[in-house]
């Protein structure tokens, strides 16, 4: 095993343990440093620009500050689906491929918009959340 291939896994393994979690690179970084892993800046962004290209993370650009935000795609369904984002746990989930065409159709529809599901985020509370709050 090559020192090069290194901060590869470590990524992995990052995203192994991020699976429904929307992240940043400061989040990568700081889960590299909590396990002393050693990987320069510099190799972290080249590793995710990677990633993005090869379509095995989804880029999320805020428009309004430029801060970009990731999201580990389990298999190529997510470039076509709808994404929900709890505002309280961070966890992502799927909608399906029949209510996402619904939805689209409906918007295009009535807005005369196209929209575009890999770069779509409802936020909201989820169910776990959800029942949490209501016990209190
Ligand atoms: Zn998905
Ligand atoms: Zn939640």
């Amino acid at each position: 095993m090559s020192y090069n291939t290194k901060p590869k896994e470590y990524i992995y393994q990052f995203l192994e343990n991020h699976k429904n979690k929307r992240f940043s690179i400061k989040d990568l970084n700081d889960w590299l440093i909590e396990n002393n892993y050693n990987v320069n800046l510099a190799t972290i962004y080249r590793n995710i620009d990677k990633l993005v290209k090869d379509n095995v993370l989804l880029k999320h650009q805020n428009v309004d500050n430029g801060y970009a935000t990731y999201q580990y795609i389990e298999n190529e369904k997510c470039l076509t689906h709808f994404h929900f984002e709890c505002i309280k746990c961070g966890r992502v989930s799927h909608l399906g491929a029949k209510e996402t065409n619904d939805f689209l159709k409906m918007i295009k529809k009535t807005m005369f918009f196209e929209v575009e599901p890999q770069n779509t985020y409802i936020s909201g509370v989820c169910n776990n959340c959800k029942k949490v709050f209501i016990s209190f």
